[in-house]
C-alpha cells in the first residue's frame, strides 16, 4: 500500500449518510470510495461525496482553514493571533460577567447540524445545564424543525417511521417538496434501481418546479408554491369520497379523525385544483394512486419544511398516511429526509431551543427534572429559548449580548440578511468556532476558535433513517485546531471555576464518555440506544435506533404494532387548514421566488467551493426564469437583471429554464457575498423573508415575492 492506509468514515454532506472508505498517507487524504458494507449507500457515492478527498486536501485548504485562535478586544481592530489560554480564559470571563450582570438569557448559542452528536450534547449541557439558558438553537432549525413538529403532533415522537429499505417494498413513491435527484443523490439512485426492477412502481412528485426528479415522475403535480396543505387535504377528500380510507386502521390506532373529516369536506377537487394550479384530473389520479397503493411511501424535505405553514404541511401529509393505513408496514410511511449529515443526532440530544435531551419536552416538568438529575444540576429552565431567527432579532435588540456560533455561517444562510448583519454588528461579543476562516460570518467574529473538521474528528452521526455511524479520525489535527467538544468543555470548566462550582459537569476525558452519557439519557425513551456502544458500532457497523439494552439489532421500521408514543397510544390527526404563503406575489413584486440546492454544491460552499470540478454543473449564481417571462421583458439568456424583494436586491444573470412556470423564479442557495460582491448582496438570502411557521419557527426560505428588472448597461 506504499504507506497508505484505509479507514471508514461517513460523507460529511447530506443526510443520506453514505459510508466512505478514506485512503490516507497519514498527512493527507489521497482518495475516497464508497463503503460497500454501509447500508446507506452500498458502495455508491455522488459527485460531492466522491470528491471529498479534494476538498480535504491541505494544500487546497491552506488559505481557508482557521489554524490558530484569533481575538480582538475592540471592534474595528483586526483580530490578532492568540493562545488557547488567552481566548478560553477571555471567553469564560466575559460570559460569566455578562450572565452575572444581565442574566443567563443574555447569552445565545447558534450551532449546527454539521457537528457530531457528542459536540451537540456538550453545547446543550453548557447552555441549558451550566448557564441556565435555553438560548441554544441550530441551523437545523432552517431545514427540519417543521418535520420535528409534524412528527410530534401526529405520531407523538420525533422519529421517522420508515427506512431506506422501504423504497424496495413500496408500490408508490410520493415525493413532495424534494428534488431528491440533486439533494439526496444516492437515495435517488436507490429509487431508480427499484423502479427498474419493478416497472409497476409508480412515482408522483409534487413540486412547483419541473426538477430532474419531477421529470422522471409518472405524475408531476406542479403545484403553486406553498399550496401543499391544500393538495394533501384535497387528496384526503377524494380518498374519503372514493372509499379509499382504511377505517379499521383509523378506528384501532388513531384519534381526532372526525374533526379533520369535517375540514377536508371543503377541499373539493375544484377548490384544490384552483388553489394549487393543477388539473382536477391530475389531483384525482394522485389521490387514487395513493389510496389504492398496497404500500405508499412519502419522501419529503425542504419544500414542506421551509415554510410559514411547515408544520401543517408535514401534519397534512402524515394525516393522509394515517387515514389510508399507509404506515407501520414494509414500503409505507411518511419519511422526512434530513438535509445535513447530523441533523438527526442534534435532535436526539435536544439540540434545539425548545427540546431537551432524549426527545424530552421542555414544557414537561417531569422531563426537565429527569434531565437535571442526569446532568447533576438543580433544574433546567422551562421557558423555550430563542430560535434561529428570533435569536438574531434578540441580538439586534440588545437582549442577547454574546453570541457563540459553531460550525455554521449565518451571515449567508439565514433569511433576511439585513437583519442578520445588523445583529452581528450590534452584538457585544461574537464568538465563531469554525474550521474555515473565510466564511461570511468570520468578518464579524471578535474571537475565532479554530476547530477540526471532517476526517480529523471522532464521534457519531445519525442519518435520515435513524442510523448511527461511528468513525475515527484519519488525519492529524492541523495547526492548533481543537475538536468542537473540547473547545466547549475547556470554556465550560473555566466558567465553573469562576462561578465557584466544586467538581465539574464536564468530566470527559474522551469523546466516548460523552456518548455514553448521551446513551444513558435515552433510557426508556422512544429512541432508546442503551443497548449500543462504541464497540458494537465498530464491530457490527452502523445501527438504527431504537436499540435498547438486550436488543441484538435496531428497529428498521416503527409503529408496526400500531402503538404510538402518545398518552393514549394512538396517533393523532391534526386538523390542518391551508394558509397562503407569508408574502404573496402582488403587482409590485410579481414573481414567486423559490430557493434550493444544486446537484454539485453543498450549503454555503465552504468545502465544495474549493473543488474546481464541482463547478462544471453550474459555474456561477443565476436566476432561472420561464422563457415566456424573459421574452416579455426582452431579457436574453445571460443578461444581468436586478432581483429585488422588500428586503434587498441582487444583480444576477438570468437564464431560461423549462422547469419554471410563468411568474416563478429560482435562485440556488449556495453562493454568498464573496461570489456576488460588487453585484450588491449576500446571496439569495438578501431577498428571502424571515417569516416563520408559528409551530416549528422554521423560516419560509422557499418563498419570497420579488420583482425582476433588466439591469441597465453602464
Ligand atoms: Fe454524500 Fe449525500 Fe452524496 Fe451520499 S448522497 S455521497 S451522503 S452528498
Amino acid at each position: 500500500m506504499n504507506g497508505l492506509r484505509e479507514s471508514k468514515a461517513t460523507c460529511c454532506y447530506c443526510g443520506v449518510g453514505c459510508g466512505v472508505i478514506v485512503e490516507t498517507d497519514g498527512q493527507r487524504v489521497t482518495g475516497v470510495r464508497g463503503d460497500p458494507d454501509h447500508p446507506a449507500n452500498f458502495g455508491r457515492l455522488c459527485t460531492k461525496g466522491s470528491t471529498l478527498h479534494l476538498s480535504a486536501d491541505p494544500l487546497l485548504q491552506q488559505q481557508a482553514r482557521a489554524l490558530h485562535p484569533e481575538m480582538r478586544l475592540h471592534r474595528g481592530e483586526p483580530r490578532g493571533r492568540a493562545s488557547w489560554e488567552e481566548t478560553s480564559g477571555h471567553l469564560a470571563a466575559r460570559i460569566t460577567d455578562t450572565v452575572r450582570r444581565h442574566g443567563p438569557d443574555s447569552i445565545g448559542f447558534y450551532i449546527s447540524g454539521q457537528l457530531l452528536t457528542e459536540d451537540y450534547y456538550v453545547f446543550n449541557k453548557l447552555a441549558k445545564g451550566l448557564l441556565g439558558t435555553n438560548n441554544i438553537d441550530t441551523n437545523s432549525r432552517l431545514c427540519m424543525s417543521s418535520a420535528v413538529a409534524g412528527y410530534k403532533q401526529t405520531l407523538g415522537a420525533d422519529a421517522p417511521p420508515a427506512c431506506y429499505e422501504d423504497i424496495d417494498h413500496a408500490s408508490l413513491i410520493f415525493i413532495a417538496g424534494s428534488n431528491t435527484a440533486y439533494a439526496h443523490p444516492i437515495l435517488y439512485r436507490r429509487i431508480e434501481a427499484a423502479r427498474k426492477r419493478n416497472p409497476a412502481l409508480k412515482m408522483i412528485v409534487a413540486d412547483p418546479r419541473r426538477t430532474d426528479t419531477a421529470r422522471d415522475a409518472d405524475l408531476h403535480l406542479a403545484i403553486l408554491p406553498g399550496t401543499d396543505v391544500a393538495l394533501f387535504n384535497g387528496m384526503l377528500h377524494l380518498c374519503l369520497w372514493e372509499d379509499l380510507i382504511d377505517q379499521a386502521y383509523i378506528d384501532a390506532h388513531t384519534e381526532g379523525f372526525a374533526d379533520l373529516k369535517r375540514t377536508v369536506r371543503d377541499y373539493t377537487p375544484k377548490f384544490v385544483a384552483d388553489t394549487c394550479g393543477i388539473s382536477e384530473d391530475d389531483l384525482v389520479k394522485a389521490a387514487r394512486w395513493f389510496g389504492e397503493a398496497p404500500a405508499a411511501l412519502s419522501l419529503y424535505c425542504q419544500g414542506l419544511n421551509q415554510s410559514s405553514s411547515g408544520t401543517a404541511k408535514n401534519a397534512a401529509l402524515i394525516n393522509l398516511h394515517l387515514a389510508t393505513g399507509q404506515i407501520g408496514k414494509p414500503g409505507a410511511g411518511p419519511f422526512s429526509l434530513t438535509g445535513q449529515p447530523n441533523a438527526m443526532g442534534g435532535r436526539e440530544v435536544g439540540g434545539l431551543a425548545n427540546l431537551l435531551s432524549g426527545h424530552r419536552d421542555m414544557a414537561n416538568p417531569g422531563h426537565r427534572a429527569e434531565v437535571a438529575k442526569l446532568w447533576g444540576v438543580d433544574d433546567v429552565p422551562a421557558t423555550p429559548g430563542k430560535t434561529a431567527v428570533e435569536m438574531f432579532e434578540a441580538v439586534r435588540k440588545g437582549e442577547i449580548k454574546i453570541l457563540w456560533i459553531a460550525c455554521t455561517n449565518p451571515a449567508q444562510s439565514l433569511p433576511d440578511q439585513k437583519l442578520v448583519q445588523e445583529a452581528l454588528q450590534k452584538a457585544e461579543l461574537v464568538i465563531l468556532q469554525e474550521a474555515y476562516r473565510t466564511t461570511a460570518t468570520a468578518q464579524f467574529a471578535d474571537v475565532l476558535l479554530p476547530a477540526t473538521t471532517w476526517a480529523e474528528k471522532e464521534g457519531t452521526v445519525t442519518n435520515s433513517e435513524r442510523r448511527i455511524t461511528r468513525f475515527k479520525p484519519v488525519l492529524p489535527r492541523p495547526g492548533e485546531t481543537r475538536h468542537d467538544w473540547e473547545i466547549a468543555v475547556d470554556v465550560a470548566r473555566r466558567i465553573e471555576a469562576l462561578l465557584g462550582r466544586t467538581g465539574t459537569l464536564f468530566p470527559y476525558a474522551d469523546v466516548e464518555q460523552i456518548w455514553n452519557e448521551h446513551r444513558e439519557s435515552t433510557r426508556g425513551r422512544d429512541l432508546d440506544i442503551t443497548g449500543l456502544s462504541y464497540r458494537i458500532l465498530e464491530e457490527q457497523g452502523p445501527q438504527q435506533w431504537p436499540f435498547p439494552e438486550g436488543a441484538t439489532a435496531g428497529r428498521a421500521r416503527l409503529y408496526e404494532d400500531g402503538v404510538f408514543p402518545t398518552a393514549s397510544g394512538r396517533a393523532k390527526f391534526v386538523n390542518t387548514v391551508y394558509q397562503p404563503v407569508a408574502e404573496p406575489a402582488d403587482a409590485r413584486y410579481p414573481f414567486r421566488l423559490t430557493t434550493g440546492r444544486l446537484r454539485d454544491q453543498w450549503h454555503g460552499m465552504s468545502r465544495t467551493g474549493t473543488v474546481a470540478q464541482l463547478f462544471s454543473h453550474a459555474a456561477e449564481p443565476a436566476v432561472v426564469m420561464a422563457r415566456l417571462d424573459m421574452d416579455r421583458r426582452l431579457i436574453r439568456d445571460g443578461d444581468l437583471v436586478h432581483v429585488t424583494s422588500r428586503r434587498g436586491s441582487q444583480i444576477l444573470p438570468a437564464i431560461a429554464g423549462d422547469d419554471m412556470r410563468a411568474g416563478q423564479a429560482f435562485v440556488a442557495m449556495h453562493w454568498g457575498e464573496e461570489y456576488v460582491s460588487g453585484r450588491g448582496g449576500h446571496g439569495v438570502n438578501a431577498l428571502t423573508t424571515s417569516a416563520f411557521c408559528p409551530s416549528s419557527k422554521q423560516p419560509e426560505l422557499k418563498h419570497a415575492a420579488v420583482k425582476i428588472l433588466k439591469a441597465e448597461l453602464p
